[in-house]
């Protein structure tokens, strides 16, 4: 717990941005007893966290041994814990759903490549098995079957809605005290003998340490002291969501070009596109449309209805995941989430507290 004791600059922790990224670090890290700061350049967790479809996933995702990799199942594993957490510590509901996820091959070459990666997932403890169109029938019966070639069934991928995990984060933080400050963007980062100088749209202030957690925008802030950090890179996604009278998806449902969730709320998402346009944030009606006829396809009761709402957010890339220090024990990153910085919050969360405990606490 914190222990909200007198303000101990030596300790005093930055984060610059107050993404699902930058929240969970602030949060783990002032559970640990140190004031931190989370700074935004806009809305607290009005980006890719509240763009994100909130697939928790690695049968979906895994496909190579990777740093990523032993990191998503790891923090598949804490998922539970971490939303108990959160829930109690501010007496919220959060909709994390262990719902499973049925994935569908539309051809004998995709069907051997969906085997082909479940065998080598088994190898990782990734668990998942063959379902035939009979059972799909019986329980998915709104699922078109009559072109398919197999599917598989992983019963360990889950969804969480990301954006009530932003909205409980948010209040965690503030019951431990953490400064949360919006709309005022870090521009620059100096590495000093005794910390780090912040500058921000408030001036230039100076703490222990600080963390880049900007997700698709942290290669643009400008670091003195040490080398820059690796290049940073929007990558727009489309979502499309279905307001839903009842549960009509009951699990995640992926096809080739598409995957579909269902919220408790009945919202019905359906995503999503991969784009490299910079950060160019309007809604492409073409791009909607093809969502739309890919998910009615999978769907039929789609087909016959029209999406209510649809959004865009910019996945944070990277040439690969950094999460950890950088040249220095002063300075931290936690960016390149890129498609799974939902699922990768409560791991990169504990990694990075733990980390900059051990750096703090030995200086
Ligand atoms: C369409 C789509 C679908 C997705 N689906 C999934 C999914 O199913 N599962 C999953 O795990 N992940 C998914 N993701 C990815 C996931 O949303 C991201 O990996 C995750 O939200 C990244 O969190 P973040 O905190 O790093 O970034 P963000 O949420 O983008 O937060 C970064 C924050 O930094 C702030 N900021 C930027 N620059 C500065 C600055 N200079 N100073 C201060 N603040 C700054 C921004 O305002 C922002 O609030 C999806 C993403 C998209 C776009």
């Amino acid at each position: 717990m914190n222990s909200s004791g007198p303000s101990r600059p030596a300790r005093s922790i930055a984060i610059a941005g107050g993404g699902i990224i930058g929240l969970s670090v602030a949060w783990r890290l002032a559970q640990r007893g140190f004031p931190v700061t989370v700074y935004d350049q806009s809305t607290l967790g009005g980006e890719a966290s509240w763009a994100g479809a909130g697939m928790l996933a690695p049968g979906g995702e895994v496909d190579e041994e990777s740093d990523l990799t032993s990191a998503a199942i790891a923090s598949r594993r804490m998922y539970s814990s971490f939303v108990a957490e959160l829930e109690q510590a501010t007496h919220s509901t959060i909709d994390y759903q262990e719902c499973g996820a049925l994935e569908l091959a539309y051809s004998g070459e995709e069907l051997e490549a969906l085997e082909r990666r479940a065998a080598f997932q088994a190898t990782l403890g990734i668990p998942s098995k063959a379902i035939s169109a009979g059972s799909i029938r019986a329980f998915w019966p709104r699922v078109q079957t009559e072109k398919l070639a197999g599917a598989r069934f992983y019963p360990e991928d889950g969804i969480v809605n990301p954006r009530q995990v932003v909205t409980a984060l948010i209040a965690a933080n503030r019951s431990l005290w953490v400064t949360l400050v919006e709309n005022c963007p870090v521009s620059c980062l100096k590495l000093a003998d005794e910390g780090v100088d912040l500058t921000s749209g408030n001036g230039v202030s100076k703490y222990a340490a600080v963390i880049v957690a900007a997700g698709a925008w942290s290669g643009g802030i400008q670091i003195a002291g040490v080398p820059q950090p690796p290049a940073s890179e929007p990558v727009k996604g489309h979502l499309i969501g279905y307001r839903q009278p009842d549960q009509t998806c009951t699990t995640i449902i992926r096809g080739t070009n598409i995957y579909l969730l269902q919220r408790a709320n009945g919202l019905l998402l359906a995503g999503a596109s991969v784009e490299r346009v910079g950060f160019e944030r309007e809604v492409n009606p073409e791009i909607t449309a093809k969502l739309a006829a890919d998910a009615g396809a999978v769907l039929p009761h789609l087909a016959e209805t029209t999406p209510t709402e649809s959004w865009t957010g910019f996945r944070p890339g990277s040439d690969a995941l950094h999460v950890g220090p950088w040249h220095s024990n002063r300075l931290f990153l936690a960016y390149g989430h890129f498609r799974n910085g939902i699922l990768l919050a409560p791991w990169t969360a504990d990694v990075l507290a733990d980390t900059i405990a051990a750096s703090l606490e030995t200086r």
